[in-house]
């Protein structure tokens, strides 16, 4: 059981420090599922940004199920993200694969997400926690709870304390309307076990776009700390996750008078 307050990790973005934790204002994560190509990653991080998001999130390095999908364009998308930064001021999360990405990954990313597939990978984990930049945990899509704070202690452990949970649906047995199971129930369980800041993913939780402003809603009235939205300028052309993503316009509505409704600060 956890002792003591909950702790905060504070990022620091070109726009300035955000916190996040349960005495901190909703922080927003926004932006597509891989990085295309300059003109889209761009225009989405301008859109994020006017809606209130505060990390832009992108994947140079994805975890696709088939070898022969998309994997992302790799160094040259990390060279996108750094305009996109640039451009907007906004804070960059993007997923580390491979351990021998970390330097190149790290001048560019102010989180570095670990994914759902590598929430088991000991000696990954062992390696961004021998350094300083704050990480993202999603759970393993088949985790249990306490596999996923064994996972998160391999980070602490190894020095690191800047470590944020992120839940993002597990595998249950509806795969036909529902591509996961989004478990918001961790978040009281989170709140008793851990003092670490919780972020939920509506997007990859779900699987379906018109799914997430609910689930973004229910996680907020649930108390989580932050949010991960998938947002693509054109959903329907998206080379991975398009029918998840959001459009900006759609994005602005849930940022405004949605999440609104609920009566937290975003
Ligand atoms: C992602 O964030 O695009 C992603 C691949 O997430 P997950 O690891 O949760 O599947
Ligand atoms: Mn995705």
């Amino acid at each position: 059981f956890r002792h003591g307050e909950a702790s905060e990790v504070v990022v620091n973005t070109p726009n300035g420090p955000v916190p996040f934790g349960e005495t901190h204002p909703i922080v927003v994560v926004a932006g597509p599922c891989s990085v295309e190509n300059e003109d889209m990653i761009v225009e989405t991080a301008r859109r994020v940004k006017a809606a209130g998001a505060k990390f832009l999130r992108g994947g140079a390095f994805k975890p696709r199920t088939s070898p022969y999908a998309f994997q992302g364009h790799g160094e040259s998308a990390l060279e996108l993200l750094a305009t996109a930064r640039e451009v907007t001021g906004l804070g960059i999360i993007t997923e580390l694969m491979d351990a021998s990405d970390l330097e190149m990954l790290g001048e560019v990313a102010d989180i570095i997400q670990i994914g759902a597939r590598n929430m088991h990978n000991f000696s990954l984990l062992k390696k961004v926690g021998a350094q300083d930049k704050p990480v993202l945990l999603k759970r393993g899509m088949s985790a249990t709870i306490e596999e996923w704070l064994m996972a998160a202690e391999y980070i602490l452990a190894a020095g690191n304390t800047q470590v944020i949970l992120c839940e993002r649906g597990i595998r249950t047995f509806d795969r036909q309307y529902t591509r996961n199971t989004l478990d918001l129930s961790v978040i009281p369980v989170l709140r008793k076990l851990t003092h670490l800041p919780i972020m939920i993913d509506p997007s990859h939780g779900t699987g379906w776009s018109d799914q997430v402003p609910s689930m973004a809603r229910a996680a907020i009235a649930a108390g989580t700390d932050s949010l991960m939205i998938e947002v693509h300028p054109t959903p329907n052309k998206a080379l991975s996750d398009g029918p998840q993503s959001l459009t900006p316009d759609r994005f602005d509505r849930l940022m405004g008078e949605e999440l609104a409704v609920i009566g937290k600060a975003v």
